[in-house]
């Protein structure tokens, strides 16, 4: 069928055409990706040895091929271990693109109503607050870490549960499609200490942190300043008025920081060998 030309015996379909296009795209989407990081001396080294395996198979040297498959698939769970939370963040970038973005539903106008209503108030009182709300994927290891309660959101509820002398004022709370999920959650922290010349306490740490890792908005109000910051992408944006709040909860995410997010990414791959190892 849609036979473009033979070879000996070998016939050469239109799906073959096909099938080779789409494993070039992804093979040199996932090249220029890693490009210039030590991971991309790995992927190569990795193409190499399935080459071999093929060609080894192709001629039917089947302990040649038993053992470059073994190679392989150490190869590939190697890989995947020594880049696992870069692999997860790129999943995330994944996740945040406008294909996948079709089944995430924004947080309504009501919803985000609720929390910058929330947010204001404490910011007001001055009282701490780590609200994490979640554009697509849950997190629920996270929301394991802390109390589960799968309550309806409401103002007052929020409000309640930072209120400084209160069990559960303590670390984030997490809300998901219009429910908070858990409270007193334990987030992981960002490596970013110092911003602006300004040191980051833990609270803005652990909703940059859990903003780099999962596609959610961090709000983070200050109990030292009052303010109000949101986190997205790893990105902090400082004083936000009430407005802007809702406005930023109420839309998705945008590109530049997912911008943001890859250089992130690169920059803690590099890390992980060093200067000397990084191809420039
Ligand atoms: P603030 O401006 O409110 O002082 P900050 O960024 O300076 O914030 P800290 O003063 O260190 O942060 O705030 C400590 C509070 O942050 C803790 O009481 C706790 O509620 C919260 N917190 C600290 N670490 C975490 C974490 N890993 N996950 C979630 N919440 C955390
Ligand atoms: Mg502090």
């Amino acid at each position: 069928m849609f036979e473009l030309f033979k070879i000996g015996f070998l016939s050469f379909q239109f799906l073959d055409l096909v099938d080779i296009v789409i494993v070039s795209f992804i093979l040199y989407k996932l090249y220029t990706l890693l490009k210039g990081t030590i991971a991309s001396q790995i992927f190569l080294g990795l193409m190499i040895v399935l080459f071999l395996s093929f060609t080894s198979q192709a001629a039917n040297l089947k302990a040649l091929s038993w053992l470059l498959k073994f190679i392989t698939d150490i190869w590939i769970i190697a890989f995947i271990i020594l880049f696992q939370p870069e692999i997860r963040r790129l999943l995330v970038i994944l996740a945040r693109s406008p294909i996948f973005r079709l089944s995430i539903k924004p947080e309504s106008s009501l919803f985000a109503q609720i929390i910058a209503d929330a947010a204001y108030e404490l910011s007001q009182h001055q009282h701490g607050a780590l609200i994490i709300v979640i554009k697509s994927s849950g997190i629920r290891g996270f929301a394991e870490t802390g109390e589960l309660l799968n309550a309806r959101l409401s103002k007052d509820l929020l409000t309640s549960i930072f209120f400084p002398r209160t069990s559960l004022h303590d670390g984030a709370v997490i809300i998901n499609n219009g429910m908070i999920e858990a409270a007193r959650c334990t987030l992981p922290l960002s490596a970013t200490t110092v911003l602006n010349g300004e040191s980051l306490g833990m609270r803005h740490r652990a909703g940059i942190g859990i903003s780099e890792q999962a596609d959610v908005l961090s709000i983070i109000v200050s109990e030292e300043t009052g303010g109000i910051s949101v986190a997205e992408g790893g990105v902090l944006i400082k004083g936000l008025s009430k407005e802007a709040l809702k406005k930023k909860i109420s839309k998705g995410t945008n590109t530049t920081q997912n911008k943001n997010l890859k250089e992130k990414i690169f920059a803690s791959i590099k890390e992980k060998f060093g200067k000397n190892f990084v191809k420039q």
